[in-house]
């Protein structure tokens, strides 16, 4: 596996650099993506460390996809929203940015389109008035 310890993801799962969380629980980590494509956007990584999906354990998979699950009901609840996009992208060609394994959560109301991927910085207090009323869904 070629994982570098360096990446931002390493970096706040080490607690070196603060994110908006969601949830934590002893395998998973989910918090506020900084670049949202919708508002509600949140990402859920294993604290294992892997690149992507191609070199991840396999066993990393039920503790990470049940954190997604319960996640992505709480958007979709906290959120309002209609309905709930889940992508993950693997290598630098497929689209993926940060080379540790993560899941997005994007929430999708009807009629709203997407914004760009990796896009725009939104305000911190917008992410956490966000995160808060998806906390309270949990
Ligand atoms: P990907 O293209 O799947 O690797 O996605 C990486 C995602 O991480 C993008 O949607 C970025 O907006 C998001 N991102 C990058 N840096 C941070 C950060 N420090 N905190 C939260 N999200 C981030």
């Amino acid at each position: 596996m070629n994982y570098d310890q360096t990446n931002i993801f390493a970096k706040i799962l080490r607690g070196e650099i603060p994110c908006t969380k969601v949830y934590e629980d002893a395998h998973t980590l989910a918090f506020m993506d900084i670049m949202p494509q919708a508002d509600g956007h949140v990402l859920v990584l294993p604290k294992a460390p892997s690149t992507n999906l191609l070199d991840a354990d396999p066993a990393t998979f039920a503790p990470l996809f049940a954190t997604v699950q319960k996640v992505a009901r709480a958007v979709k609840t906290g959120m309002g929203a209609d309905g709930v996009v889940i992508t993950q992208f693997n290598g630098a060609a497929a689209g993926q940015t940060v080379f540790h394994l993560h899941v997005h959560i994007i929430p999708r109301w009807e009629g709203i389109a997407l914004r760009r991927h990796s896009g725009q910085m939104e305000q911190m207090d917008v992410l956490k008035a966000h995160a808060e009323k998806i906390i309270a869904a949990l």
